[in-house]
């Protein structure tokens, strides 16, 4: 897709951005730590460049120390770093809903002691909704937290919890009442109120963290509460309208870079005496693969639109992240077939692709779920 969406400055600064992720990144995360967990220290001055560039400081407004970025260039920039590195890609979209989150419902105690580090790449929150027992639907979350004088105490397990080792900091969703929708936000300080991390070894995304959390008695104060008492699901769900465009970036910049690599081998790899591309069924697969990237792109691009604008995005955001994140999953996979055997080998970087692609229908809502989602709008009624 030519960038007729894209004005000068979006341009410049996608082009600048690129010429850094392809100098630093690319030997860093494909390379030398391709499958390899990335240390902090390593992570912290790749973070450092990043928020120059606007991604993370970008989502906060300038009066609150942020760079007022809207969120559709921000999601341009955020594409280029999941065609770069889809493992890179997690810290940078939890550290841009995290501070999204602070800069919009935390008090201002908390927004002053937390957002500066992370809009300045220095220190990395996770958010913490799923648990063992607890996936698709968080009203059911069981980390409880009861009330103690002037703190609360918090016990409890979350799993998959995306910059785990990492984190300085927890936005933790706990359980204060027994109705279902009973949930409150607190933020657990690493160093004040300790949680256990254990990391999470899985098919792809080993270059960043993903753990599970133990929380035994942890005491936080009640001036740690994020959002009003027992409003965390309203909370969470209108954070979901935003960060399922970024997921819906992340499934389209690994079918972006699918296709790319796909494009170069087909145009250098010859059988029957000449390239792959020459082949009409190789021909017609990239067609596909294209096709669906900038359908992808577009209703990225749409949802991305209408949170700018303030408009309701929870439909448009669910049919982005659900078709991207397929379509990632397709397109990788029909790029492996196109290198043939090189294609499964660790040579190729459509191997790691491949499997890039399969988380990305399971995380913030299933595919299931953002049908689910979907087709309520559509009807009215929900069918979960
Ligand atoms: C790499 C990674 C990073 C993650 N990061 C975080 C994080 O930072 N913070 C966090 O809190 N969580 C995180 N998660 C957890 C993620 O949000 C959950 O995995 C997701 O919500 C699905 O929950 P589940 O895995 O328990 O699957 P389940 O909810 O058990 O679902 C299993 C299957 O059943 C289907 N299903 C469930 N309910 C329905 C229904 N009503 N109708 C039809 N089908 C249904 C699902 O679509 C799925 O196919 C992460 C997960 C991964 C893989």
């Amino acid at each position: 897709m030519g960038h007729i969406f894209r004005n000068d400055i979006q341009e410049m600064a996608v082009d600048s951005l690129r010429r850094y992720l392809a100098e630093a990144i690319e030997p860093l995360y494909n390379v030398e730590y391709r499958d390899r967990f990335v240390p902090k220290d390593v992570l912290q001055g790749v973070m450092r460049a990043l928020t120059d560039f606007g991604l993370v400081s970008g989502v906060v407004s300038e009066a609150q120390g942020g760079l007022g970025i809207d969120w559709l260039t921000g999601m341009m920039l955020f594409e280029e770093i999941a065609a770069t590195s889809a493992d890179l890609s997690v810290p940078v979209a939890i550290n841009t809903f995290g501070a999204s989150f602070l800069a919009q419902i935390a008090p201002a105690h908390l927004q002053d002691r937390y957002l500066p580090g992370l809009l300045s790449g220095e220190t990395f929150v996770s958010i913490a909704v799923s648990e063992p027992d607890v996936g698709s639907n968080p009203a059911a979350i069981r980390t409880r937290a009861r009330r103690d004088g002037d703190d609360w105490i918090i016990n409890g397990e979350k799993t998959w919890i995306s910059n785990g080792a990492y984190s300085d900091f927890l936005i933790c969703t706990c359980r204060t009442g027994d109705a279902p929708g009973q949930l409150t936000h607190f933020l657990l300080d690493r160093t004040e109120h300790p949680y256990e991390v254990r990391d999470i070894h899985k098919v792809a995304f080993n270059s960043q963290s993903t753990a599970q959390i133990f929380l035994s008695d942890v005491r936080v104060p009640h001036a740690n509460m994020i959002g009003e008492e027992n409003r965390a699901l309203p909370n969470t769900l209108s954070l979901f309208e935003r960060s399922r465009v970024y997921v819906a970036a992340q499934g389209l910049g690994i079918a972006r870079r699918a296709l790319e690599e796909a494009v170069r081998y087909a145009g250098e790899r010859k059988q029957f005496g000449k390239v792959l591309a020459q082949h009409q069924l190789v021909a017609g697969q990239l067609a596909d693969m294209a096709t669906k990237v900038d359908a992808a792109r577009l209703l990225t691009y749409r949802a991305a639109e209408m949170v700018d604008a303030g408009l309701p995005a929870e439909i448009e955001a669910a049919m982005a992240k659900y078709f991207a994140a397929e379509a990632a999953v397709v397109i990788a996979r029909q790029a492996v077939q196109i290198h043939g055997g090189n294609g499964i080998t660790r040579e190729f970087l459509v191997e790691k692709l491949a499997r890039d692609s399969l988380l990305i229908p399971i995380y913030e809502g299933t595919s299931q779920i953002q049908q689910l989602i979907i087709a309520r709008g559509l009807t009215g009624v929900g069918a979960f």
